[in-house]
């Protein structure tokens, strides 16, 4: 099975989708990646829907990239005595750190990092943004703050501290618990919440070490600050629209989304466009056309992949919108101005062997009709490099791991095949022109294009390019037929 797009979508699972039989309708209606959304469900629930997707994977034979997106430290206040309370602008709300369940006046915020980092005129926003408060008065127990903007404030909804850098780590105990878990299940990108520095990135890679590719969820005003050093020490970054939304002005999300994308393609680091792309589907079978043209605009810009979150997890049509999703998609790639855009948008080369390698990879997809480009790979590094060129043609990632064949699945326009570690040119050669012939990605007397880096079975060697026309191997020729007879 084989997609016939290049931009990847992720589905997130959720009670709306995590049984088997959904799972498998969801692949196949266009979902590459699984999200598991650590934020819900307990350890037991994401092992079994872990299981599930394997077993889909087994049944369909193509790799599946499982993402586990970690909480983060998520600040929440605390109950309220009835459930919740009417905030009215202009008058003032107590917050502190006082387990004592809340009413009109005050109520609990058990995070002391939150206090110790209060300035004077900072704003805390509540339940998403809808209510605004702003500091009068603090100390390292508690806030007085004016109410900006009122509402219902309820027990445990979510607090968002904009205009603050919190000293604490990206990573909470359960989400510690949540990340050996996961792990130890097997999964292939983790994804860590509200990062705010570089170093973040770094705490993460210490602990999960060549176990999985790391993502930096973009959602705080702080980390887009150090955007391009974030980029670099992750393996790919999501926009996480959602948060990002509450914790600046909602005009500066699709600005931010830009600069974002156009980062992480000149690092050649997947990019995902996150959070209510289809949302409406939660609701009706059909998305509306803003939501339409929002997920076409990610695509012309060039992200690697784009997510859908409640509309999967909790919606009444989740395998809809994967295939609402799918058709935008395929839609946008049939456009020529969508290759007029990508080269219009191409990142310059960098100065290593693998970027020459690389971008006269992409060189050579502009001036040849190439049937498929191939990369063979260890890690996926060279896989990324080589999307990082947006080459019209498929990016065949050939890699003798199954880890990195799954973790290749959010990447753009690649397809990971798994074939064993390669000797020689001759067998690689030999292998790209069955796995071209074999998967239908072309015929006799096309040209494909090889990527590798020798010596073989080393990562992070690209050096290699080699330039092929497929043409009949007589019975027991020898793959020096192919050799050399490019154009
Ligand atoms: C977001 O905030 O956009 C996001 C993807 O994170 P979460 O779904 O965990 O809130």
């Amino acid at each position: 099975m084989r997609r016939r797009r290049h931009a990847k979508i992720i589905g997130t699972l959720g009670p709306s989708s995590n049984s088997r039989e959904t799972i498998a309708k969801l692949h196949k209606a266009g979902i590459d990646v699984f999200r598991l959304n650590f934020s819900h469900g307990t350890h037991e629930d994401h092992a079994r829907t872990h299981g599930f997707i394997r077993e889909v994977e087994k049944e369909c034979g193509r790799p599946i990239g499982i993402l586990a997106d970690l909480q983060g430290p998520k600040l929440r206040v605390g109950l309220f005595a009835d459930g919740s309370a009417e905030l009215v602008p202009g008058e003032r709300f107590v917050l502190d750190m006082d387990e004592t369940p809340g009413d009109a006046n005050r109520a609990p915020l058990m995070h002391p990092e939150i206090f110790a980092a209060l300035t004077d005129g900072a704003q805390l926003l509540v339940n998403d943004g809808k209510i605004r408060l702003k500091v009068i008065e603090f100390d390292e127990r508690s806030a007085v703050t004016e109410v900006m903007v009122g509402g219902t404030i309820s027990s445990h909804k979510g607090v968002n501290v904009p205009d603050l850098y919190l000293p604490i780590s990206p990573l909470t105990e359960k989400d510690r618990r949540d990340l050996t878990y996961a792990l130890s299940l097997g999964v292939d990108w983790v994804a860590i919440s509200f990062v705010q520095r570089p170093s973040d990135m770094t705490e993460l890679r210490d602990l999960v070490g060549t176990s999985a590719a790391i993502m930096a969820k973009l959602e705080k005003p702080a980390a887009i600050e150090h955007l391009d050093d974030i980029v670099q020490l992750s393996d790919g970054v999501m926009v996480a629209r959602g948060d990002l939304g509450v914790e600046m002005p909602q005009e500066k999300v699709p600005v931010v989304q830009k600069r974002i994308v156009r980062s992480a393609r000149q690092e050649g680091k997947p990019v995902v466009v996150a959070t209510q792309m289809l949302e409406s589907m939660i609701h009706s079978p059909v998305p509306t056309r803003a939501e339409s043209s929002d997920v076409a605009t990610a695509v012309y810009d060039g992200a690697d992949t784009v997510m859908l979150s409640a509309e999967t997890a909790a919606g009444s049509f989740p395998v809809e919108a994967a295939t609402a999703m799918n058709r935008i998609i395929t839609e946008v790639e049939r456009d020529p101005y969508y290759r007029e855009t990508l080269r219009a948008s191409a990142p310059a080369p960098g100065n290593s062997a693998a970027d020459a390698i690389s971008s006269s990879l992409g060189h050579v997809a502009t001036v040849l009709p190439l049937a498929a480009t191939f990369t063979y790979t260890e890690s996926g590094f060279s896989a990324f490099r080589a999307a990082r060129e947006r080459p019209e043609a498929p990016v065949i990632g050939c890699t003798p791991h199954m880890f990195t064949a799954r973790r290749l699945a959010l990447v753009w326009g690649v397809h990971a095949v798994i074939s064993e570690t390669m000797t020689s040119i001759d067998q690689m050669v030999d292998d790209a022109i069955n796995i071209t012939l074999r998967e239908g990605f072309g015929e006799m007397g096309m040209i494909i294009a090889i990527t590798a880096g020798m010596p073989f079975g080393r990562a992070g060697t690209t050096n290699l390019l080699r330039v092929t026309r497929l043409k009949e191997l007589p019975p027991g020729g020898s793959a020096e037929l192919y050799l050399g007879q490019s154009g």
